[in-house]
């Protein structure tokens, strides 16, 4: 019998994010009620301007377009000299004047790339733009007891500034995907124009997704996903988006070009409208707004103002530090930490400045991160009890041989807890390293005397022998006893014997 050939094609993904980032000002896109939304009683920052009254005219906030214009800069973007503002028309309860002013064929800045490193190899992702504009109201569905359902609507968010951050399908893959996204977030924060907060919904991403035989330049028709609200989430959306489009032309079949949302209980991604039904959102320009110009004496004062971003941080950190490439990266990953490492190196005062760096960042990446996960918390979280100063006196125990691992681990976890210091903490316990000879000696006599066959076993050239006596010796002790000085002391008492 002959068989025919299964043919099975490679397809490779091709993505590109769009993502939603809340600018952080004082107050509003186009009034001066101020932007605090997420912490005000529902409807209490309001004006006639952010609930869309008529015969009201808005005015542009310079804060939100010089966040616009760093970010810009910050992704190597050309700022625009004259950008202008658009209506985007669409009908929603939640944007109550019926339309949205946003940017469409001039935004403030274009063309420009952010890095992306995977497995040490880096590559640049195209950046198509960042644009301005402003955010919804936030409608709540409700149900009362009878089962009859309504929706409430909050105008607080309603008229917020929002920037957009379109990306090129530059992204082959959920992990680079995921890579993108958390470097454009660190890159906010860094820059201080938002919190990047996702599941506050500060920092929105949709996705789009298209797949297409490995070798062909021409893309595959895409699939926007939407409502993912964590880094989590968007990657098992694409991951699973990916595989559905490759099953659908494996088997024959077409993509269709659709708006699909994820579903993180189901762990799918479901239809939700096709381009059929997409929008015809009849932009055109914003005739209540002056055409903003961009002077490019302005915007090199505002490119003065960049501070060190992730990337420069992370070569300086392994330049000045001599850290690893995974160390430096997991610390410049949040500014927070990587400020706190820097302060935590400048405190502790033992040992050379490379000794100190691996110290701090051992404990910070180790220990400190673990007891932060497990309280869920940041490091710069406002109930964190511990400051740079408690994590240097450790990394100075430490070095000073004053306490042994075990020890320092307690005394971090303590710290931790009750915000008392490391070496406070290390006095009362009684539990400060033992460094004597003399205070040693018992320990080690007692342990040679109990334990003939190691004895033996060393005497006779099993070398190793002498760490089941260190063990001894350091259980003895509770731990307390310096390893290096046990081991040199029996090694000696051991020696004498041989000869
Ligand atoms: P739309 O007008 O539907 O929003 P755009 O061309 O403006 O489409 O692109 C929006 C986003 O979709 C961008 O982030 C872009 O990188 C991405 N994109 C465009 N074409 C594709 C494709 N074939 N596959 C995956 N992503 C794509
Ligand atoms: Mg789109
Ligand atoms: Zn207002």
């Amino acid at each position: 019998m002959v068989q025919t050939p299964v043919k099975t094609v490679a397809y490779e993904a091709v993505i590109g994010l769009e993502v939603h980032a809340q600018v952080l000002t004082r107050s509003k896109m186009f009034c001066g009620c101020a932007a605090d939304y997420q912490s005000a009683a529902p409807n209490t920052r309001v004006c006639p301007v952010c609930m869309g009254m008529p015969g009201v005219l808005p005015v542009i906030n310079k804060a939100a377009v010089e966040a616009t214009v760093l970010t810009g800069l910050a992704l190597h973007c050309t700022i625009a000299e004259r950008p202008k503002f658009d209506r985007k028309n669409y009908p929603y309860p939640d944007l109550v004047k019926g339309y949205q002013i946003s940017q469409y064929d001039l935004p403030i800045s274009a063309k420009g790339w952010l890095e992306i490193d995977l497995d040490g190899e880096r590559r640049r992702a195209g950046i198509t733009r960042v644009h301005l504009e402003e955010d919804t109201a936030k409608l709540l569905h409700r149900s009362d007891p009878s089962g009859e359902s309504y929706s409430l609507i909050d105008l607080n968010r309603s008229g917020t500034p929002l920037m957009e951050i379109v990306g090129e399908p530059d992204l082959r893959s959920a992990e680079e995907a995921r890579q993108y996204l958390m470097k454009l977030r660190t890159i906010l924060q860094y820059l201080g124009v938002s919190t990047g907060n996702m599941e506050e919904g500060s920092f929105r991403c949709d996705a789009n997704v298209s797949v297409r035989p490995v070798g062909s330049t021409a893309y595959g028709t895409k699939v926007e996903v939407k409502n993912m609200n964590s880094f989590r989430s968007v990657y098992r959306a694409l991951q699973f988006e990916v595989q559905r489009q490759q099953d659908v032309l494996q088997s024959g079949g077409r993509v269709v070009q659709e708006t699909r949302g994820w579903s993180d209980a189901k762990g799918a991604t479901q239809s939700q409208r096709s381009k059929e039904q997409a929008h015809d959102y009849r932009y055109f320009p914003e005739p209540d707004l002056p055409p903003l110009h961009l002077e490019p004496a302005w915007v090199e004062q505002v490119r003065s103002r960049l501070p060190e971003l992730p990337d420069a941080r992370r070569d300086r950190f392994q330049e000045q530090y001599g850290l690893s490439l995974y160390d430096a990266r997991l610390l410049v990953a949040s500014k927070a930490l990587a400020e706190f490492f820097e302060r935590t190196v400048a405190a502790a005062q033992s040992g050379d400045a490379k000794s100190r760096a691996k110290g701090a960042a051992n404990w910070l990446l180790g220990e400190v991160s673990r007891l932060l996960n497990a309280e869920g918390v940041e490091i710069d979280s406002p109930n964190v009890k511990i400051g740079p100063e408690h994590v240097a006196e450790i990394v100075d125990l430490l070095e000073h041989k004053t306490v042994n691992q075990t020890v320092a681990k307690e005394a971090m976890e303590e710290a931790f807890r009750t915000g008392k210091k490391p070496s406070q903490i290390v006095q009362e316990r009684g539990a400060t390293q033992i460094t004597t000879t003399e205070a040693i000696a018992p320990a080690v006599d007692a342990a040679i005397e109990a334990n003939p066959q190691a004895v033996k076993d060393y005497l006779a050239g099993k070398e190793t022998a002498v760490k089941f006596l260190v063990g001894q010796v350091m259980k003895a002790t509770k731990g307390r006893a310096n390893p290096t000085m046990v081991q040199e002391m029996l090694t000696q008492r051991l020696s004498a014997r041989k000869a």
